[in-house]
């Protein structure tokens, strides 16, 4: 028998791409491949990209650049480009980086297997549709063998928001909801192989509305379902959208013991005239009273939320607006960005906010989102938690995982292994993570 070929794949982005990347090996698997961490063992790298931020698609650029020594002592070697970046720029990534094989859209994953061999073949392999077919159905049927105890499992994919500033409705295309039946299939596959939390994804995952035995389903309704199953300890979902917040949703929170209290809601800005700007069709004023009924359903719920800062007519008011929102709301963890200008989307058109001056704000934004992080991390000391261990620390006899708010903790304890969940009380509180001693 021949040697397996390997596959080295390399995520950018979001944890949709990272579910995406597993699927993505899986379907190759049917072709002979193993993955492999090393990039020059590889007879086939596929970079799974981003195209959120300008710099992304850039820094994919570069990356490819950097095969082409590999490529010149290995003929052989099959270099691919799939996600959002192979998406928008299609064709043009094979004549801006000739070395480039196959590029394939984040629709089109299903075909891959068809693709690779069309590139074995010496071809030009492209697909950038956005077919009809169920990708998802399509993609090889998932391997069996035992995994971590925690997952990723997309349940819906692309945006008709239309975010003044976002690629994601042009890239991933408009919102599909995966079926309900088809979901808890793979959920129940997934906690069969050792899951005990499972994350579900979407780009608005809470505008979930797959079909299910009676009518579509909400996201409520789904997580309810997937509460049913036994072994499966914990749900999580991200990321969601503040006006896709619905009632049973907030209410689930409240009583589904399996749902983390975790909630990413980004807001993005607090001025209500940069928000209508944005497209985003709620203001301010109207996400603090949706995060005071989480709170009320879950008052220990952590929340984390993205922003931009220097969106275009962004003054130095609609900035200090963001700051007092963030004052307020005391984000557990919040991801922070300069607007980047993306071509073909309303916000690229506008005026731009002056670089240094964005700069300046990103920084300022960023230390006080540090400074709640950090107080909301110190307060967990002394307290007890319950924590889904994942994987040995760094130190010997040492475990690390995450508790129910997504804090990592590490213990040092020889009799944990991966998968369990054991109640600790907090010891300490370091950079990145909580010290803890079993209960
Ligand atoms: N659907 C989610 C929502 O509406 O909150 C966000 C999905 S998007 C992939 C992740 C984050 O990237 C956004 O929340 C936003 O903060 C950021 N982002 C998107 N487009 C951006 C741009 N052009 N410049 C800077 N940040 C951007
Ligand atoms: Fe992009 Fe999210 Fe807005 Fe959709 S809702 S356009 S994914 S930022």
């Amino acid at each position: 028998m021949s040697d397996p070929k390997k596959l080295f794949i390399k995520t950018y982005g979001c944890q949709m791409n990272v579910y995406d990347s597993e699927r993505m090996a899986e379907a190759l698997g049917g072709q002979g491949y193993v993955e492999t961490q090393s990039v020059e063992d590889a007879d086939m790298i596929l970079l799974n990209t981003c195209h959120i931020r300008e710099k992304a698609a850039e820094k994919v650029y570069s990356e490819l650049g950097r095969f082409k020594g590999l490529k010149a002592a290995k003929p052989d070697l099959k270099i691919g480009v799939a996600g959002c970046v192979a998406q928008a720029e299609g064709e043009e990534i094979m004549r801006r980086q000739p070395l480039v094989d196959l590029v394939v859209g984040p629709q089109s994953y299903h075909r891959l297997p068809e693709l690779e061999a069309k590139a074995r073949a010496g071809e030009k392999a492209l697909d950038t549709d956005f077919p009809e077919e169920d990708k998802f159905e399509k993609l090889k049927s998932r391997p069996k063998a035992k995994r971590g105890p925690t997952a990723f499992l997309t349940v819906q994919e692309g945006c008709d928001k239309f975010c003044a500033f976002c690629v994601v409705p042009y890239t991933r295309g408009a919102e599909v909801s995966r079926p309900a039946d088809r979901i808890l299939r793979e959920a129940n596959e997934l906690v069969e192989r050792g899951v005990r939390e499972i994350t579900l994804l979407g780009q608005n995952v809470n505008a979930y509305h797959g079909a299910g035995p009676n009518g579509d389903m909400t996201l409520a309704g789904l997580i309810w379902e997937l509460d049913k199953i036994d072994g499966l300890e914990r749900i999580r979902f991200t990321t969601s959208h503040p006006n896709d917040m619905s009632d049973d949703l907030i209410e689930a929170h409240g009583t589904c013991a399996k749902l983390m209290p975790y909630l990413h809601l980004p807001v993005q800005a607090g001025s209500d005239k940069i928000l209508k700007r944005m497209n985003r069709s709620h203001t301010a004023e109207s996400y603090l009273r949706l995060i005071e009924r989480i709170r009320a359903a879950r008052p220990d719920i952590l929340m984390s939320g993205d922003f931009i800062v220097g969106f275009p007519e962004e003054t130095e008011a609609d900035f200090q607006a963001t700051l007092d929102l963030v004052e307020e709301v005391r984000y557990g963890y919040a991801y922070s960005f300069k607007y980047s200008t993306r071509p073909g989307t309303p916000a690229a058109e506008r005026a731009q906010v002056d670089p240094a001056e964005a700069d300046d704000r990103l920084h300022r934004l960023q230390a006080v989102i540090t400074r709640h992080q950090r107080e909301i991390q110190d307060s967990m000391v002394g307290r007890e938690v319950s924590v889904l261990f994942e994987k040995p620390g760094r130190l010997p006899g040492q475990m690390v995982g995450k508790s129910e708010y997504l804090h990592a903790v590490h213990v040092q304890d020889s009799g944990l292994e991966a998968g369990q969940i054991t109640r600790v009380r907090i010891v300490a509180s370091g950079a990145n993570s909580l010290a803890g001693e079993r209960v």
